[in-house]
């Protein structure tokens, strides 16, 4: 349930319903629209009557959120949610570009990439120092080394850096070097890993679960949210379908579908969307023309000889064409 405080509602009055929230056992998000404060009452709340409520001074009324998604929608809250990576804001009228190698391979490789994708344009450094791999023969990632590197790199170009946490325990130590973590496809549905990072404060990039429905993403970004933590980014990096041409489905509807039903930016992820480096950058630009508020992409220096993901790795100058041409349509279309 939510309850719309009247415009000009007071702070005690603020106060008022927020302490009979939690006296009735449930947990209060408060949202500060630019007229007026929207109290969500979080919990199962079907036992409760509303009207208790609606006679509270200051209480303009109360709606049933009927979606099973309570925080991150937008019935919550209707004006876009803007997350801040160090200096670098998603959700606004700009759009941000995180871009890097898929793993973490060497120092001399990651420095690279990461000077080529600044010098590109790039926002923020990506690179897994933990790596999902569905065989345990392959790249499994170079574990604190890779952050130290992905460390020095940020410190070289000033770029924020973004690598994946895969269980609970890895949250100590990745947050001594990450500026965002990243959550993988396959770990959409780790409930214990999204509540242990709704307990961080840093930033959360969640991607969708290759065979999860949007609802179901929503609902894992809702345990971050119901945590604590409201700095949720997320991802569409494509589904699996019958199509075999391509990796996976990149789904250009989840772009809109979720805009309308979250305020949390969404960014896309062609490059696993595709897995295939020649239809990246056209499937990125639909993600911007379609609304996303950003974009991740796979660079590699020399993606013949990448550990992970040559084959939808884009070479430097390709990803400064990229960049050059997700500017032209955030232009058209009005953004930065
Ligand atoms: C990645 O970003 O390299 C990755 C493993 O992505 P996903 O979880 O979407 O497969
Ligand atoms: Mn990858």
């Amino acid at each position: 349930m939510i309850i719309i405080m009247r415009a000009g509602a007071t702070q005690i009055q603020i106060d008022n319903v927020v302490k009979r929230i939690e006296k009735d056992g449930f947990v209060a998000h408060l949202s500060d629209g630019s007229e007026r404060t929207i109290i969500g009452l979080i919990g199962d709340d079907r036992p409760i009557d509303r009207r208790t409520y609606e006679v509270m001074e200051g209480v303009e009324k109360s709606v049933q959120v009927l979606q099973p998604f309570k925080l991150v929608s937008r019935d919550l809250q209707d004006h876009d949610s803007i997350v801040k990576v160090r200096k670098v804001e998603f959700g606004g009228t700009g759009i941000g570009i995180i871009a890097g190698p898929c793993s973490v391979e060497d120092r001399g490789q990651l420095l690279e990439s990461a000077h080529v994708v600044k010098a590109a344009g790039a926002h923020a450094l990506r690179g897994g120092a933990f790596k999902p791999r569905s065989s345990p023969y392959s790249f499994q990632g170079l574990g604190e080394e890779g952050l130290q590197i992905l460390a020095e790199a940020r410190e070289q170009t000033g770029l924020p850096i973004v690598t994946e946490i895969m269980t609970p325990e890895q949250l100590p130590l990745i947050s001594e070097y990450a500026d965002m973590l990243q959550i993988g496809a396959r770990n959409m549905q780790n409930y214990e890993l999204l509540k242990t990072v709704g307990r961080s404060t840093l930033p959360v990039l969640l991607k969708r679960g290759m065979m999860a429905t949007l609802e179901e993403l929503l609902m894992s970004a809702e345990y971050i949210l119901a945590e604590g933590n409201r700095n949720v980014i997320l991802c569409e990096r494509g589904i699996r379908t019958f199509e075999k041409y391509t990796r996976n489905t990149t789904d250009i509807n989840a772009v809109p579908v979720l805009k309308s039903l979250t305020h949390l930016p969404i960014i896309l992820d062609p490059s696993h969307g595709v897995g295939k480096w020649n239809f990246v950058t056209p499937v990125a630009l639909a993600g911007i023309a379609a609304g996303a508020d950003g974009l991740i992409i796979e660079v590699h220096p020399n993606p013949e000889e990448a550990l992970s993901d040559g084959g939808q790795s884009l070479l430097p100058e390709r990803f400064a064409d990229l960049v050059q041409k997700t500017r032209a349509i955030a232009t058209t279309i009005g953004r930065e």
